[in-house]
């Protein structure tokens, strides 16, 4: 059973190890908000995550903040009136402190793990950015310490509840495109030196962090895992960023013979595109997996071309209000912890690829959810906020 609000009339705390309490009035808590630590201070979270809050607050309430600066604990803490903050150290402290329910983790890829299972230890739901983690094993290792705590895991794959991502999903199923067989994409932006994307131990590259995007967009355009993958990395130079894939290209054959190819890198111009095609038709999605911006279909079928914008909307408060949803509703999120998993097996053997110039077979994989438009919300960008030692990048 997960913890937050199970069942209705029950209200349980983090820490909480015994019998949950029967509030007086319970049905009336059986939608109490679900309060939420942020883990990380970094860009994502002071762009997009902090003032996504105030677009959610029909169900989830920002109470605690964990960071390594202290100034940005201060700033940050003032800004958005969060009374509850401190170190990494003191995570499990300030979870108990504040009464969290659920965690929002915004660190370098190669912590998600570690933060993943401290909080669960500690009781509360996990929601944690993109990729997963960097391994199989971790992300498995994660699923089992949230699924051993009785908590939630999602991964915040954000495109999962925007219209324009989910109407293309719906493009193909209605068969308008014929029989879709080709799916291409590129994502790209520039990266400075020193960022986290270009640390090895950090978990940099382009492939893990927005290899994911084009991966999961071609898994649920075509409704199928792959079965073979081939990889070509160009790598960054020395150091800390050796080992690092400034871009990668690959190709994903799906066993319905669907055929994936993508390239994402960190050392060029931004772009951020796919589109896939069919035996009538053909949808262009530009600027498609931004955070913010307007997302543009051009959708051309027996040579018709119609074009489609869908306005800028706020979708990390639409993440926010799903998962609180599923805390509320104790109903299973999809994106689970599995669904990030599914990502994170196919970028390793196109790692292996790239390492061996060989095809990577992948086992097969099961899915049994895939995001549809029922999952669509729409909540408005109201916040924003100027970054405390957080650079500003695309939007990606
Ligand atoms: P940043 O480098 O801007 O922020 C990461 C933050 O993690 C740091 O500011 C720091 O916060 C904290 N941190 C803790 N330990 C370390 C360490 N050893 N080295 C560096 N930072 C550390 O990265 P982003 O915010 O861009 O990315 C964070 C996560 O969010 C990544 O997993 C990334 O993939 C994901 N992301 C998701 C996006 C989306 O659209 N869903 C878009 C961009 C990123 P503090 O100073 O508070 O301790």
């Amino acid at each position: 059973m997960g913890r937050g609000i199970p069942e209705a009339g029950l209200v349980t705390h983090p820490g909480f190890r015994g019998s949950p309490t029967v509030c007086p009035g319970a049905m009336e808590h059986e939608r109490r908000k679900i309060r939420y630590a942020v883990i990380g201070l970094g860009n994502i979270a002071q762009v997009a995550i902090l003032p996504a809050f105030a677009s959610a607050a029909e169900s989830s309430e920002l109470v605690a903040l964990v960071s390594g600066s202290r100034e940005k604990l201060e700033v940050l803490g003032e800004r958005y009136g969060v009374a509850e903050r401190g170190g990494y150290a003191e995570l499990e402290v300030v979870l108990k402190r504040a009464r969290v329910d659920a965690v929002f983790i915004a660190l370098p890829n190669s912590l998600h793990r570690e933060f993943t299972e401290r909080a669960a230890r500690a009781g509360a739901h996990v929601l944690c950015e993109k990729p997963l983690a960097m391994t199989e094993e971790d992300c498995t290792a994660m699923i089992e310490a949230t699924r051993l705590a009785g908590v939630k895991l999602m991964t915040a794959y954000r495109l999962h509840f925007e219209e324009a991502n989910l109407r293309a999903i719906d493009i193909v199923r209605s068969g308008k495109l014929g029989q879709v067989r080709a799916f291409t994409s590129s994502f790209s932006h520039s990266v400075p030196p020193g960022d986290i994307r270009t640390s090895r131990e950090l978990g940099g590259g382009a492939l893990f962090d927005l290899g994911c995007y084009c991966i999961n967009a071609a898994r649920h355009l075509f409704r199928e895992e792959p079965i073979e993958v081939v990889g070509a990395s160009q790598q960054l130079g020395e150091g800390p960023a050796q080992g690092v894939d400034e871009s990668t290209t690959a190709t994903l054959r799906f066993p319905s013979g669907g055929v994936a190819t993508f390239t994402v890198s960190q050392g060029l111009a931004t772009v951020a595109s796919y589109r896939i095609t069919g035996t009538r038709g053909d949808l262009r999605v530009e600027q498609a997996y931004f955070y913010a911006g307007p997302i543009r279909h051009h959708l051309t079928i027996d040579g018709k071309t119609q074009e489609q914008t869908f306005e800028d909307r706020d979708q990390f408060a639409a993440q926010l209000v799903y998962f609180s949803r599923c805390i509320q509703e104790d109903t299973e999120p999809e994106p689970s912890g599995v669904e990030g998993l599914a990502d994170v097996r196919v970028m390793q053997a196109i790692q292996r690829s790239a390492a061996s110039g060989k095809a990577e077979a992948l086992p097969p994989f099961a899915r049994d959810r895939r995001p549809d438009l029922s999952q669509q919300i729409h909540r408005p960008r109201l916040g924003s906020s100027t970054p405390v030692h957080a650079a500003s990048r695309d939007k990606g």
